[in-house]
């Protein structure tokens, strides 16, 4: 707006109705006098929201996008809806609402009209990181979005399902495409505009990185009001067998990583989630799941572990694990005394479950 010659405080006008209004277009922005509006449009201007190009749809009720990135390119990116959520985005008990919450109805909440839901989020097209169990990583790294293309996937599916800020209970995880600390100022800028600007709560927001140190030091440094929660892809008991799958491990550890998430001020009764995916017969035995715990205590982290039974797909040679194998790890864990979940896969018919997402157009 500067750059036009327009006040600043113009820019206030245009976010509110990007990020709040959620218009698509220039002639929509009420607050702009309808000279300035038609001087953008004849300079040509536009409000380059990003576009759902294509849905599918899960009988589960979840629903994976396509969206068309900005970047001039054709390269979509994928957006996941998903009611209800997870079962991995809450439960840490950093929000006291969820006390309350828990009595209400699931879905859309009884008799209110209110909706919940999760929404990911990717933060790049493909990923450099090559976790062997992922299929997000058979793309390579084809190019990091934007922060306007990063908080554009959430505008846009806020917008598909009306939903309003304030009323609805809506959580998003930046666990789509990509490793969003490898893509850092795009990311944090992208939930600094949906806290400022859209109104949400850092508290509902949820980030994973696969462990890179440098990312996870700046984001120690985030002030609070803007800092999401923060999963750490864990994945392994040790570093030996997370080098095999994560060769991302040879350059940061398990130690390192931990050693890094520690500098994190953590909010009251804020808990970082380490995520684990079972794979059949690698990383899923009683004495992994001990040694998970063992691991979970020393760090002395107050810690939630999700686990994540592996979703198959094209070309990865991995077993799912078998489903006593999935219980009897989260029955050590919680014997042990650490709160654990295990998510829910939303959306394996589709492609929509973690790790699934790999630009695929088939429903
Ligand atoms: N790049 C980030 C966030 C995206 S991946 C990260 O790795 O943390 C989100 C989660 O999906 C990670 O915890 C990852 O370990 C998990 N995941 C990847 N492939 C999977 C698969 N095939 N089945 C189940 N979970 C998978
Ligand atoms: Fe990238 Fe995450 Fe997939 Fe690893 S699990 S390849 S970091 S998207």
């Amino acid at each position: 707006m500067v750059e036009i010659g327009e006040p600043r405080w113009r820019w206030g006008q245009l976010a509110e109705a990007i990020y709040r209004q959620r218009i698509a277009e220039i002639s929509e922005i009420t607050t702009f006098t309808k000279s300035l509006r038609q001087r953008l449009v004849v300079e040509g201007w536009s409000v380059g929201r990003p576009e759902i190009v294509q849905v599918f749809r899960s009988a589960d009720g979840t629903e994976r996008y396509l969206v068309q990135g900005q970047g001039g390119d054709d390269l979509t990116v994928e957006a996941v809806w998903m009611p209800e959520g997870d079962n991995g985005e809450t439960g840490d008990g950093s929000d006291g609402r969820e006390v309350s919450d828990a009595r209400d109805s699931e879905g859309a909440e009884a008799g209110s009209g209110r909706q919940r839901a999760t929404i990911c989020v990717s933060n790049q097209v493909g990923c450099a990181v090559n976790c062997q169990f992922c299929l997000t990583a058979k793309l390579g790294l084809q190019r990091n979005l934007s922060a306007g293309e990063i908080a554009g996937q959430v505008v846009a599916v806020l917008d598909r399902h009306g939903v309003e800020v304030g009323r609805d209970r809506v959580n998003l995880v930046f666990m789509g495409m990509g490793e969003p600390f490898l893509n850092y100022d795009s990311f944090m800028g992208a939930v600094r505009l949906l806290v400022t600007e859209g109104g949400l709560s850092p508290r509902r927001m949820t980030v994973s990185t696969s462990g890179i140190v440098p990312g996870i030091e700046r984001f120690a440094h985030e002030p609070a009001e803007v800092r999401p929660k923060l999963a750490i892809s864990l994945n392994a008991p040790n570093d030996a067998i997370r080098g095999e799958i994560m060769p991302i491990n040879r350059k940061w550890t398990i130690e390192a990583v931990v050693e890094a998430v520690r500098r994190v001020q953590l909010r009251p009764r804020e808990r970082v989630t380490f995520e684990y995916v079972l794979l059949g017969g690698v990383n899923d035995r009683p004495e992994h799941a001990a040694e998970v715990a063992r691991l979970v205590r020393k760090s002395g982290l107050p810690a939630k572990v999700n686990l994540i039974a592996w979703n198959p797909g094209p070309g990865i040679a991995y077993d799912t694990p078998q489903a006593e194998a999935v219980e009897t790890f989260r029955r050590a864990l919680a014997d042990a005394g650490i709160p654990v979940y295990i998510r829910k896969p939303r959306g394996r018919d589709i492609y929509a479950a973690c790790g699934q997402l790999k630009r695929t157009v088939e429903g």
